[in-house]
């Protein structure tokens, strides 16, 4: 995968009536003062898809009980890690919110009660990827928690009872990492994965293009490779959330997959 791929794939879904939707493979906070493949990917999603309305973002970080919506006019930007440098703390990220469609959100979802949100903000799996993506920050920016007592199933389907915003030109984005496991990472392997972090993200890569939502769905019973890569699944939920939105229209393009640290995978897609 080139740059100029992503662009030419990103760049023809400007005239589709529906807005692409996407999933980022996050990485560490350091990557927000970074200048890498990873952010350039970013960088050119950002000039190549059509300019959305507004963003919702489904962020591995924010989860409660009960689902909710940022529903402010203008959220903080949240420094939601510890031991970093100073530089990280200074950035800012000062989208607007708003409230507005956070109603209409609400409104849409039949299967559960969405409460507003006053009190959270862009945390660092939306503003770390959004400040390459939408450096003027001036597209309108929402956050959709994950409610942490809810099966696999329900974060899917609540992912497809979100499709109609797609119509409304707004982009769906989750942010997480399917492969995660902080307790192994390795800094000696910056640029590689250990054999079962490789091994699960090539299954879910496939898993992803071949359609098998199932199979995703039932992480929790694809093996060793599958439990070591989701030790805790709020950075792999984002997914399912981006897959419940696709329809059999949607193509898949898979950028960014490469392992980093041992056991980090950044691997993204990008449906339309
Ligand atoms: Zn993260």
């Amino acid at each position: 995968m080139t740059l100029q791929d992503l662009a030419t794939w990103a760049g023809r879904l400007k005239t589709t009536p529906k807005m692409p939707i996407l999933f980022l493979g996050h990485g560490s906070p350091m990557n927000a003062l970074s200048n890498n493949e990873f952010t350039k990917s970013w960088q050119t999603l950002g000039t190549s898809l059509p300019k959305p309305t507004a963003i919702l973002s489904i962020s591995a970080h924010w989860e409660t009980l009960g689902t909710e919506v940022t529903a402010m006019k203008k959220p903080r930007t949240i420094y939601d890690f510890y031991n970093f440098p100073e530089k990280l703390y200074q950035m800012e990220y000062p989208a607007p919110g708003d409230p507005e469609l956070a109603r209409e959100i609400c409104d849409l979802v039949d299967m559960t009660t969405l409460e507003l949100d006053h009190a959270w903000g862009l945390d660092h799996g939306t503003w770390c990827v959004l400040k390459f993506l939408y450096p003027d920050a001036d597209i309108p920016v929402l956050q959709l928690s994950l409610d942490k007592l809810r099966s696999p199933q329900y974060h899917y389907d609540l992912g497809r009872a979100l499709s109609k915003l797609r119509e409304r030109g707004v982009l769906i984005m989750g942010s997480g990492n399917i492969v995660h496991n902080l307790r192994m990472l390795d800094r000696n392997l910056p640029h590689e994965g250990f054999e079962w972090a490789d091994e699960a993200k090539a299954r879910m890569v496939e898993m992803i293009k071949m359609h098998d939502h199932r199979s995703l769905i039932d992480f929790e019973n694809q093996g060793e490779a599958f439990r070591l890569a989701i030790p805790t699944d709020e950075h792999f939920l984002p997914l399912l959330y981006i897959l419940g939105l696709e329809t059999k229209e949607d193509e898949h393009f898979i950028f960014n997959d490469k392992s980093v640290t041992g056991s980090l995978a950044m691997t993204s897609v990008l449906i339309g």
